[in-house]
């Protein structure tokens, strides 16, 4: 596969552009691999990534029933952060927040990871004490967050109105580093790289069933034929609990729709992200000038992918207590994913009742700040059984009681 670089770009111009190889190709799968990887979300493209580079491992199948970043990594509004309160969260998202760092130079890819800042703002003094405890915890942990005024939080954000007649700004948690990435780049960066690789990615190849044999996975059946593997991986967000129940085990998971909406394209006004938590609803300017604009999940378990009105009322009636330009913005799009919620709004890298099936969900709604990480992970787990990263995100901790209580992070926004 050819580099992107400045370049190619040129010489490609001389050349109206002919030149150019398909970032991926579109092979039909084979009878055998050593592993597969079913869902080509970013995790599961990530997953195949690192397996490939940090294990030479490339007989690789990816299988996705629609077409790649489809799913919730097409769908989201692309928040990037690491500030959780509990060990194992800092470690992963702060590992995958660094890999952003670098991940278009790794990927030859340009993911536009911009790490332009985030604010969570303290909108209640219970909040305040939260992000506060939050940010000697991150210091603790080696992530660089601090607890900022709310004059500093003007200075950050000069459209935001500070005196709000419900909830006022206390302060906040403030991340420098954090910020967004573009969500598809991503997905396409990790797929032209597992295609150079020599994996196979199969869109429009649903797994509708998975066999076992003593115990042991020996393959799955699609709607391109049976496939057999060693190992397989299940990395499919919201329908983890149906291919779960195809191997015949059950997750402590539901699924839910959660929402986001874009305005129309307005001239820049807002270089950072803000996060309101306790209004349910946060707002970043993406980089053609729309504000994006994301809130609260689902009420009630769904596997619907599509925006609803009452979400649209709710998300902007509150944002305009913070944010009163919002009033005067015209709507443009708005749309749905299927997030995988756990009890303790904690991922799931595990091995599973089956030998050799491991599975990666419970990512809710704030996996995609976590792909790189995820996929480093997942890589390490499923190559040699072990990762000290998966560790405590096992499904067995539902079991022994050994929750990861980031309820307060990641179960309202992102
Ligand atoms: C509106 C919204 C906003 C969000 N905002 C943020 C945010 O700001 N920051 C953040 O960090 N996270 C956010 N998230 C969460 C984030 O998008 C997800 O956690 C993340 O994208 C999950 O990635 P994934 O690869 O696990 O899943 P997906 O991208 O959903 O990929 C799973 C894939 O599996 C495929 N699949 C399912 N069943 C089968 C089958 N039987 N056979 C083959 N393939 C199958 C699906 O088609 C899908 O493509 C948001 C989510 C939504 C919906």
């Amino acid at each position: 596969m050819k580099r992107y670089s400045a370049f190619a770009i040129a010489r490609e111009g001389f050349r109206a552009h002919k030149g150019w190889d398909r970032a991926w190709t579109a092979p039909e799968p084979r009878k055998n691999y050593d592993v597969i990887i079913v869902g080509a979300g970013g995790h599961g493209l990530a997953t195949a990534y690192y397996l490939g580079r940090n294990f030479g491992i490339t007989n690789v199948a990816i299988l996705e029933k629609g077409w790649l970043g489809g799913g919730n990594t097409g769908r989201n509004t692309t928040i990037i952060r690491s500030n959780y309160l509990q060990d194992p969260s800092a470690a992963i998202y702060e590992k995958a927040r660094s890999l952003y760092e670098t991940l278009s130079q790794d990927l030859n890819y340009n993911v536009m990871f911009s790490p332009r800042g985030l604010i969570m703002l303290a909108q209640t003094h219970h909040e305040v004490r939260g992000y506060q405890r939050t940010a000697h915890a991150n210091k603790l942990q080696g992530v660089d967050t601090e607890w900022i005024s709310p004059t500093r939080v003007k200075e950050l954000c000069p459209i935001i109105e500070l005196k709000g007649p419900r909830y006022p700004v206390l302060g906040g948690l403030y991340q420098e580093r954090g910020g967004t990435a573009r969500h598809d780049a991503v997905a396409w960066g990790y797929a032209r790289a597992c295609s150079a690789m020599g994996m196979d990615i199969i869109q429009n190849c649903e797994v509708t069933g998975i066999r076992t044999e003593a115990g042991r996975v020996r393959g799955v059946s699609t709607t391109k034929g049976e496939i057999d593997c060693q190992k397989l991986g299940i990395v499919v967000a919201g329908h983890s609990g149906v291919l779960a129940q195809m191997a015949g085990f059950r997750l402590p998971i539901e699924s839910v729709a959660l929402q986001a909406l874009v305005s129309e394209p307005i001239k820049p006004c807002m270089d950072v992200v803000v996060m309101a938590n306790t209004v349910h609803g946060y707002m970043s300017q993406s980089d053609k000038g729309e504000m994006v604009i994301g809130g609260g999940a689902d009420g009630f378990n769904n596997y619907t992918q599509r925006g609803s009105f009452h979400h649209i009322e709710e998300t902007v009636r509150s944002l305009i207590e913070t944010f009163p330009m919002v009033s005067r913005l015209k709507m443009l799009r708005q749309w749905g994913g299927i997030v995988d919620m756990t009890g303790d709004r904690s991922p799931i890298l595990s091995k599973t009742p089956v030998d050799n099936i491991f599975i990666n969900c419970g990512w809710g709604t704030g996996g995609f700040k976590a792909i790189p990480g995820s996929g480093w992970g997942f890589a390490e787990l499923m190559a040699t059984g072990e990762s000290a990263l998966c560790e405590a995100f096992s499904l067995d901790r539902f079991r022994a009681g050994r929750f990861i209580d980031e309820s307060v992070a990641a179960g309202v926004a992102h």
